[in-house]
């Protein structure tokens, strides 16, 4: 079996809350990236009520204050500035530990590093996939690479000028089409003081081809599945992240609390624990996902530390 996925596989069990939970403060997007199910995604479109959010927030901190909230699912969350900061600011005073935003970065707009940076986040992920403007724009459709570089490189100024603030990683999804930037990529961000991930390209409930090649005779239990919760920006919960539509959800976070909704969830749980995957819904069988959750970080040097994370990344 791939070492990678026996690594990840013998940290998946049984939880009673989940340890990672995605929140679509806002499913609309401003670009059209080719490896993204976005740009044909036929669900309502809408903003998070800030309550929503609230209501959350509130049970999180008392079910699992470490838990990895990820400002993003399905959009960008810096098309609504004043609601993300205002999030991310109730969630630091209720303590929750690990508040990460998920961004293309198009809009992050210098005026925006220093009172992002005042709300305490943890951690900010710019999906940027590439060096050349060709290739960039190529992949992240309707995007400005000029301006996102502007724009990180202003954040990574401002962080150091502050002498503290969040992790600052920049994503690079290998693909075909981006795969012999990879290294200039990454030697120009580590210059800069960013920590470049490098995550493989998802299926999307299996909408999109990927590179990995994993028997599925080795399969192993999905780890968005075991570990992660969405949240739809009108409190849908769906089954798992493949879900990008909603099809299999299991309820609504304005109804219930979220410890019902995670329980509701747990006989797909159970099915992909005892590797009954031929019970699990026919999306899982064509998904690809379970095999690419991993990503790689390497930091600057100073932290000079290579990791690779052998539990899932949120996706962008
Ligand atoms: S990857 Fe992110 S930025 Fe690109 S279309 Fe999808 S949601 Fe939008
Ligand atoms: S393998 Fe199944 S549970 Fe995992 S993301 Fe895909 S559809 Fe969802």
């Amino acid at each position: 079996m791939d070492p990678q996925l026996s690594k990840i596989a013998t940290t998946l069990r049984e939880i009673p809350f989940p340890t990672r939970f995605a929140v679509e403060t806002n499913a609309d997007c401003n670009l059209e990236c080719s490896m993204c199910h976005h740009p044909s995604m036929r669900r309502p479109k809408g903003k998070m009520p800030f309550a929503l959010w609230k209501k959350c927030a509130d049970e999180i901190a008392i079910m699992g204050p470490e838990t990895n909230c990820w400002f993003s699912f399905c959009g960008e969350p810096l098309l609504e500035p004043g609601l993300l900061m205002r999030c991310l600011d109730y969630g630091k005073s209720v303590g929750l530990k690990s508040l990460n935003v998920n961004t293309n970065g198009v809009l992050l707009e210098p005026e925006l590093a220093d009172p992002l940076m005042d709300t305490g986040l943890d951690l900010i992920v710019i999906g940027i996939d590439g060096f050349t403007k060709e290739v960039y724009e190529k992949v992240r459709v309707k995007g400005d690479r000029d301006a996102v570089y502007r724009n990180v490189e202003h954040l990574l100024e401002r962080r150091h000028a502050r002498r503290e603030g969040p992790e600052i990683q920049v994503q690079f999804i290998e693909m075909d089409e981006n795969e012999h930037e990879m290294d200039t990529f990454r030697e120009y961000w580590l210059e800069r003081g960013a920590t470049v991930k490098l995550r493989n390209k998802l299926s999307w409930g299996g909408k999109f081809d990927t590179p990995v090649e994993v028997s599925f005779e080795d399969r192993i239990p999905c780890p968005w599945a075991l570990t992660m919760m969405h949240v739809f920006w009108d409190g849908r919960v769906p089954r798992c992240p493949g879900d990008t539509e909603g099809d299999e959800g299991v309820g609504n976070a304005w109804d219930e609390p979220l410890t019902v909704l995670w329980n509701k969830l747990g006989h797909y749980r159970q099915k992909h624990l005892d590797h009954r995957f031929d019970e699990l819904p026919t999306r899982c069988q064509e998904c690809r996902d379970w095999m690419t959750g991993a990503a790689e970080r390497i930091k600057p040097p100073g932290g000079s530390i290579v990791e690779s994370s052998s539990d899932v990344e949120v996706r962008s």
